[in-house]
């Protein structure tokens, strides 16, 4: 299956997700998770209609950047946008501010600091994502969603001018069965849903969660943006575990 076929599926699937979940369709966003795919890729999933990308390694992003923007898909109307969705080092966080249109995956007040100051420098706002833990798995990332780091960051995110914080982000355990992620979904709804209440200088509306596998329940869930990565690009090789 080329790329265009796996989008031109994969979109039918978020439409009928949508459906019945009496959504409409404009209200979810579909990133594609580009992460190890060669900017060839990236230009024909752009080329197929795909505006919203993901990337989860500033230094590899870096790099393909420039062939992205040579191939023109960053300019004009129908320029893509590039968020990161993985762990930002604080010593990262000027070049991400550089290139990335947003970070989905801000996990401590600390990175929120440097992004903030790191956005300042750029010139630019940037939207984040808090992402949120939870499942004790040692290998997930985020922010507790009972914990008193998340609670800070609500506190003071008024106060980073340069940020805007926007919702939530989570990764639920991998399940077989794409049901069994569903309460984890479920919650981070209710939890979005509880500190846009309480947090209402905040335009907190923002719901990253959901992945090929489980996108569907994600919908139904309130996802407002699914990050569909292996069922657009097919398998990606393994990712060295650098610290990039
Ligand atoms: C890789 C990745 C995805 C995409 O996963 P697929 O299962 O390939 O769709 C989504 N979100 C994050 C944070 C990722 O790192």
């Amino acid at each position: 299956m080329s790329v265009a076929e796996n989008i031109a599926r994969v979109e039918q699937q978020i439409e009928a997700a949508c459906r019945e979940a009496g959504r409409a369709r404009a209200d979810v966003q579909m990133m594609a998770v580009s992460k190890t795919q060669p900017a060839e890729r990236i230009v024909e999933a752009y080329a197929a209609g795909v505006r919203l990308f993901g990337e989860n390694r500033v230094q590899e992003f870096a790099v393909k950047r420039d062939a992205l923007m040579a191939a023109g898909i960053f300019s004009g109307d129908t320029a893509a946008r590039v968020h990161c969705i993985g762990p930002v080092q604080t010593n990262k966080a000027n070049r991400a501010a550089q290139i990335f249109d947003g970070v989905d995956s801000v996990d401590s007040v600390r990175v929120a600091e440097h992004l903030h100051r790191a956005a300042a420098a750029a010139g630019v706002v940037l939207p984040v994502l808090l992402e949120i833990k939870l499942s004790e798995e040692a290998s997930k990332h985020g922010l507790l969603p009972d914990g008193p780091e998340l609670a800070e960051l609500l506190e003071r995110a008024p106060d980073w001018t340069q940020l805007r914080v926007r919702g939530l982000m989570t990764v639920p355990p991998y399940f077989e069965d794409a049901e069994q992620a569903r309460p984890y979904f479920r919650r981070l709804w209710l939890l979005r849903d509880a500190l846009a209440q309480r947090h209402q200088k905040l335009q907190f509306d923002e719901l990253s969660m959901g992945m090929s596998h489980d996108f569907s329940v994600a919908i139904a869930e309130g996802a407002t943006c699914v990050r569909i990565g292996t069922a657009i690009f097919g398998a990606r090789a393994a990712q060295p575990q650098s610290t990039l």
